[in-house]
């Protein structure tokens, strides 16, 4: 079985191990191919995304680490891009301009038009205050606006990889929705088919089920079926904040996907290939 992850994070944003730490625990659990994405900069504060004071720090310690380690472990760089309507930078110029081999982009803050609603990190209040604040507690124009904000980052950006497409269910945790709520279904076929059009790789993000946040993947089980069914192509990642974390449900998820009818899985050498399953 071929290891890989391309979705990681080190103190230079919000994870907990450095860039070397991260690389070195790679090779430990037998990874052919390691990813740097740190949390882009966005331009307002924040504690969760990599400083523009930092950024070519960043990029000059991934190049370093690359080097270093050629012989044991191949290693990417790249930056998890936050999708802001009207706020964020222009992903593809800054990518280019960073030299990033490829991109992931995610949405975790929804711009509501009068304030950004966050849908990620740990704590179920802040979701809920968003949602009462910005929507009115308006949950299916809350989650609307996320999945249009997605279709639009996909269209748009066109990023190799999708970022935990669905996490705005996080901490819904069946409260406001129901997952197979009609027009629920119908936002995230929309997403699927436009990842479909415009052929960018759905990640399977296992983060979700090891942190205890979700008791399924990010996308969850009946849409990682549907994706095998569209067509549409799959990377897992681990999205790890934490040395430990490199690898953690990776090989749980290469069965899974499997078992969800994927007969491959994309992985990138310096350019995107397949592997089967
Ligand atoms: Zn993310
Ligand atoms: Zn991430």
């Amino acid at each position: 079985m071929l290891k890989f992850n391309y979705h990681s994070h080190s103190t230079y944003c919000d994870g907990k191990n450095s860039l070397e730490e991260m690389a070195q625990s790679g090779i430990e659990k037998g990874l052919s191919y390691f990813g740097f994405s740190a949390h882009s900069p966005v331009p307002f504060d924040n504690d969760f995304g990599l400083q523009y004071s930092e950024i070519q720090n960043y990029l000059s310690e991934t190049i370093r680490l690359k080097v270093k380690y050629e012989d044991k472990i191949k290693l990417f760089t790249s930056m998890e891009f936050d999708y802001i309507p009207k706020i964020s930078e222009d992903i593809l110029e800054r990518a280019k301009e960073y030299n990033l081999e490829y991109i992931i982009s995610s949405v975790h803050l929804v711009n509501s038009g009068n304030g950004l609603w966050f849908i990620d990190g740990s704590k179920q209040e802040s979701y809920d205050n968003g949602l009462r604040e910005y929507f009115g507690g308006d949950i299916r124009k809350a989650v609307k606006t996320f999945y249009n904000q997605t279709n639009e980052m996909i269209s748009n950006v066109k990023p190799d990889i999708i970022g935990h497409f669905d996490k705005v269910k996080m901490h819904n945790k069946d409260r406001y929705f129901k997952e197979n709520d009609p027009w629920y279904v119908d936002l995230v076929i929309q997403t699927i088919e436009m990842m479909k059009e415009n052929d960018v790789i759905c990640e399977i993000n296992t983060r979700g089920l090891y942190k205890g946040r979700s008791n399924d993947y990010f996308p969850q089980t009946t849409w990682i079926k549907e994706l095998a069914k569209r067509g549409v192509r799959v990377t897992i990642s681990t999205d790890s904040h934490k040395e430990d974390e490199v690898d953690k449900l990776f090989v749980e998820c290469w069965n899974d996907l499997k078992v969800c009818g994927h007969k491959e899985v994309w992985y990138f050498d310096g350019q995107w290939k397949s592997t089967a399953l």
